[in-house]
C-alpha cells in the first residue's frame, strides 16, 4: 500500500445536520485543490478524510496544497499496514527509520478506531514499543516528553505514522455566505480577506484604479495578491472599477481637506452596489483604528455612513506588527510592499481632517452628481477571475 495523507477537521461545527454538509464541503474543496495532481482517490470515514495518490512522488506536493484549505486541522502522512504486529512493526522500521535513528527517545501513541480489534491500545502501545526498542538501540522510551511520537491507528485497515502537520484552521470555504473584500495593493486588505475567508466566508474582491495615475504595474501587483488570496479560498473574482473621473471631480469640487473621506464614501458606494449584484452579504475593509487619518473612530463613522451592508474590519483592533506578521505567515508580504502608487496616495490632502462631521463630508459629496458618478464607475468595471 502507498503512502497516503489522512486529514483531519475542527470537531466543533460537526454537532447534528450541519456536518455532512461541512464535510462534503470540504472535500469538493479539497479537491479544487489538488485538480493538478496525479491521480489520486479521496473518501471519508470516521471523521477523517482519505487522499490516496496513485504516486507517491506527488504526495509531498498534496500536503503543501492540503496546508492552505481552511477547515482542515491536522494532517498527517501516513503508511498502511496489515491489522497485525508483524506488519505494523515491518511499516514503521521500514519508513521512519531515518527519523528513529536520529532520536533518543520516542513514544508509541495507539488508536483503535476498530473496537473489535483483539488488542487494546495500551497492549499495542506496549507491544509495538517493545519491537521498535529492539530495531534501534540508540531510543528508549520517554512517555512526557519524547523526541518522537509513532501513532498507530487501528480502522477499517492499519495505519502508521509520525507527528501531525499543522493545517489552516478555520472553516470551509462557502460555509459562511459571500462578502466582498476592498482589496487595495497594501499590505492590510489581503490580511483582511484572509481572515474573513478563514471563517468560511467566500468572496470576491473590488479594487479601485485610478488610470494613468497608477501603472499597469499596480494592477498586476493587486491580480497578484488576489492570486495568493485565491490560492486558500479555491477563487477569486477581481472587480477592477475605474476611479479616476470621480478622484478628478472630488479634487475640483470639494474641500482638500475632505477629500479622503469623500473618495472612502464613493469606494463604499461603489463596492456595496457590485456586491449586491454578485449576491454578497458584507463589506471587508483593511482598516484599524487610528491607523491614518482616514481611520480615525469619527472617520469610521463617515464611512460606514455610505453603506447600508455591514461591514467587516477583522483588523480593528490590531497593530501594524501583528498586520504584518500575518502578511508575511500567508506570504502576501512581499508582494504588498513593492512601491507602485495606489490610487489614494495620488489624491491625497495635506492636511486630511481627523475629526470629520458627517454632516459636513456630506455637504461635501453632495456638491457632486454621486449617482451618475456612481453608476458609470459600476458600468465600467471590468471582472477578472484569478
Ligand atoms: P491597505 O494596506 O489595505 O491598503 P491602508 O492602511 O493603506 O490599507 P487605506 O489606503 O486608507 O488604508 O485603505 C483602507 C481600506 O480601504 C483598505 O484596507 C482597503 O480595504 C480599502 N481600499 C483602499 N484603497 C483601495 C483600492 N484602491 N481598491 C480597493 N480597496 C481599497
Ligand atoms: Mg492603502
Amino acid at each position: 500500500m502507498n503512502r497516503l495523507v489522512l486529514v483531519r477537521y475542527g470537531e466543533i461545527i460537526l454537532k447534528g445536520l450541519n456536518r455532512p454538509v461541512f464535510e462534503d464541503l470540504l472535500v469538493k474543496n479539497i479537491r479544487q485543490a489538488l485538480k493538478d495532481e496525479c491521480e489520486l482517490k479521496i473518501y471519508k470515514a470516521q471523521a477523517t478524510i482519505y487522499i490516496e495518490p496513485k504516486d507517491d512522488s506527488c504526495t509531498d506536493s498534496i500536503v503543501e496544497k492540503l496546508k492552505k484549505v481552511f477547515g482542515i486541522v491536522s494532517i498527517v502522512v501516513a503508511y498502511g499496514a496489515e491489522k497485525n504486529m508483524d506488519d505494523i512493526e515491518k511499516q514503521i522500521v521500514e519508513n521512519f527509520a531515518t527519523e528513529l535513528k536520529n532520536a533518543k527517545t520516542f513514544k508509541v501513541i495507539a488508536k483503535r478506531a476498530d473496537k473489535k480489534f483483539h488488542m487494546q491500545s495500551p497492549e499495542i502501545c506496549e507491544e509495538i514499543g517493545g519491537r521498535i526498542l529492539d530495531a534501534f538501540p540508540n531510543l528508549s522510551v520517554d512517555v512526557k516528553n519524547p523526541e518522537i511520537n509513532v501513532y498507530v491507528e487501528i480502522r477499517e485497515h492499519g495505519y502508521v505514522h509520525l507527528d501531525k502537520i499543522q493545517g489552516a484552521g478555520g472553516m470551509p470555504s462557502g460555509s459562511n455566505g459571500k462578502a466582498m473584500l476592498l482589496l487595495s495593493g497594501g499590505i492590510d486588505s489581503p490580511v483582511a480577506g484572509y481572515m474573513i475567508g478563514k471563517r468560511g466566508v467566500y468572496m470576491e474582491a473590488v479594487h479601485f484604479f485610478s488610470y494613468p495615475y497608477t501603472s499597469d504595474r499596480a494592477k498586476d501587483k493587486v491580480l497578484k495578491l488576489a492570486s495568493i488570496i485565491a490560492s486558500y479560498t479555491g477563487s477569486l473574482k477581481v472587480h477592477i472599477v475605474p476611479f479616476t473621473d470621480i478622484q478628478l471631480e472630488i479634487r475640483d469640487k470639494c474641500p482638500e481637506e475632505h477629500l479622503t473621506l469623500v473618495m472612502r464614501r464613493f469606494m463604499m458606494a461603489i463596492a456595496e452596489r457590485i456586491a449586491i449584484k454578485r449576491g454578497c452579504q458584507a463589506l471587508i475593509t483593511g482598516e484599524s483604528i487610528g491607523q491614518v487619518a482616514s481611520q480615525t473612530m469619527s472617520a469610521l463613522a463617515v464611512t460606514d455612513d455610505a453603506v447600508n451592508m455591514p461591514v467587516f474590519r477583522p483588523l480593528i483592533g490590531m497593530d501594524k506588527e501583528e498586520i504584518v506578521e500575518i502578511s508575511r505567515k500567508i506570504d502576501t508580504f512581499e508582494t504588498s510592499i513593492l512601491p507602485y502608487e495606489d490610487c489614494c496616495t495620488v489624491f491625497t490632502p495635506r492636511h486630511p481632517t481627523t475629526k470629520p462631521k458627517i454632516e459636513r463630508i456630506v455637504f461635501s459629496q453632495e456638491k457632486l452628481d454621486i449617482e451618475r458618478l456612481i453608476n458609470e464607475a459600476v458600468e465600467g468595471t471590468e471582472t477578472v477571475e484569478v
